[in-house]
């Protein structure tokens, strides 16, 4: 079959690359139903081009510690697909960032922008820097050098950048910053910017919302709804925290959140402006959640998904929540898990949801809130506007539940009716290709 040889063909000439890998393969294998029944996907040889990034920049980046000592970490820029518009992808500053996860993300941002029925093609960055404990001087020296060599391959209308894992409105405003000093370009090159020059209202929140909203949507469709469901969140960053805050909105409860020391169980439900003051205002620990609430539960090092939930929401970082963690949350009677971070859920986990009829929402699908208020961001600098929150977020449910009528279509004319892994990669890969075949094969 023409999908498993590429798969097996793109595995070969990328070897160690396991995340990457395990995106193809989740991607591809459910093509396969459209792709190897039609000869013409075949005959055109699309799939090698799709699965090639277009481009891919490596580069070294110097910096100086507050010591006066010489640290050097590596960088990257992944401009997947331009198929549909400019690269389009954050930034992540973590020391597991490889080119294989970059890749992975870069890969998967390509169909997610697709979803969004947006122009924006698919990019990734990041380098394998480690913010944790670095002071506020030796994150802005990092950030100046990384954008310094990264400046050349940037442009409003060539390559956006935003943030990511490690990378917020701090680190995006020195990136930008320097940018605008080399180039003297005051342009929408960043998304995710400060308000105060040319960030959009409502960014902060897209991630996390739109996945409350896409999540919804969901239950809806099923004939379920959020209200007084018990939910827990991994992660305590962006996208967790106005997950989080949207979750109370609609009236469920957040009882557990993490970060990578453990997680914490509160009965009494989350208390957000607590979480908030020790992860955005602090820069703390999850474990310090106990000086706000005593009577909250600590659990070091151990995996949140063991704890009984209604709905699951992984918001921390790839491959969180393995088919053991799936089984565990089978069993304590979890109904969804809709996915905030990029490709949590291993491959065995879907798996494993799917055959117990547990909703599911692939990231590429529930988390692509963030992105599409990026490109609405875009959308603002170039008229030189900028939108109240209330626009910015009727926009953003609009989007979201235009993204689950896609998934759901997608999967219903391929007798998949509730798969919204394939319903997602059969809607972002139709739209995507049909743009590549469009521009010509070379
Ligand atoms: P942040 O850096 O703001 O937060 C990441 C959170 O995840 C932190 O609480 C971090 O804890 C935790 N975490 C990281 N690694 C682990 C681990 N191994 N186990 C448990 N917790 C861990 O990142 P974001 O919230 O921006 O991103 C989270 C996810 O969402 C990523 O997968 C990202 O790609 C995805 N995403 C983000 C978007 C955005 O708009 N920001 C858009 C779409 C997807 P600690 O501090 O201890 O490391």
């Amino acid at each position: 079959m023409y999908t498993q040889s590429i798969i097996k063909s793109t595995i070969t000439k990328t070897p160690g690359e396991h995340e990457f890998h395990q995106a193809l393969t989740e991607v591809l294998s459910s093509l396969a139903i459209i792709i190897d029944n039609n000869p013409f996907y075949k005959d055109t040889g699309i799939l090698e081009m799709l699965v090639a990034p277009e481009r891919i920049i490596q580069f070294r980046i110097p910096w100086l510690d507050d010591t006066g000592r010489i640290r050097v970490n590596t960088g990257w820029r992944v401009q997947y697909n331009s198929a549909l518009g400019p690269y389009k992808g954050g930034i992540r500053f973590h020391p597991s960032v490889s080119q294989s996860v970059l890749k992975f993300l870069g890969f998967e941002q390509t169909f997610k922008n697709a979803l969004t029925g947006l122009p924006i093609g698919g990019g990734k960055g990041g380098a394998d820097f480690d913010p944790k404990g670095r002071s506020n001087a030796e994150i802005m020296r990092f950030c100046q050098s990384l954008m310094t060599e990264l400046y050349k391959y940037l442009g409003a209308d060539e390559d956006i950048p935003a943030g990511d894992i490690g990378v917020g409105a701090r680190e995006v405003g020195y990136m930008y910053g320097q940018y605008k000093r080399i180039t003297g370009l005051v342009e929408g090159v960043f998304t995710g910017k400060g308000i105060s020059y040319g960030g959009s209202l409502g960014r902060t929140q897209a991630t996390g919302y739109g996945l409350l909203y896409l999540l919804d949507e969901m239950l809806t469709h099923a004939g379920n709804g959020l209200p007084g469901k018990q939910v827990t969140i991994s992660g305590s960053g962006n996208v967790a925290i106005y997950a989080a805050e949207k979750v109370a909105q609609l009236g469920g409860k957040v009882i557990c959140m993490s970060d990578s020391g453990g997680y914490i169980h509160d009965a009494a439900g989350i208390d957000l402006d607590a979480i908030k003051e020790i992860k955005l205002v602090n820069r703390g620990r999850i474990k310090d959640y106990l000086e706000y609430r005593p009577t909250a539960k600590y659990h070091e090092g151990q995996s949140i998904w063991q704890h009984p939930c209604d709905i699951a929401l992984p918001c921390a970082t790839q491959n969180e929540l393995t088919a053991g963690d799936a089984k565990s949350l089978a069993a304590n009677g979890c109904i969804a898990v809709a996915e905030g971070a990029n490709m949590p859920c291993t491959n065995e986990a879907i798996k494993v949801l799917q055959a117990n009829n547990i909703l599911y929402a692939p990231g590429k699908a529930a988390n692509a809130g963030g992105v599409a208020v990026s490109a609405l961001e875009m959308s603002q600098n170039s008229q030189r506007q900028s939108w109240t929150f209330e626009e910015v977020d009727n926009r953003l449910k609009a989007i979201m539940s235009n993204i689950f009528t896609q998934i759901s279509q997608g999967a219903q004319e391929h007798g998949m009716k509730g798969n919204y892994v394939a319903g997602a990669n059969i809607a972002g890969f139709k739209r995507v290709v049909e743009a590549m075949l469009a521009h010509g094969a070379v």
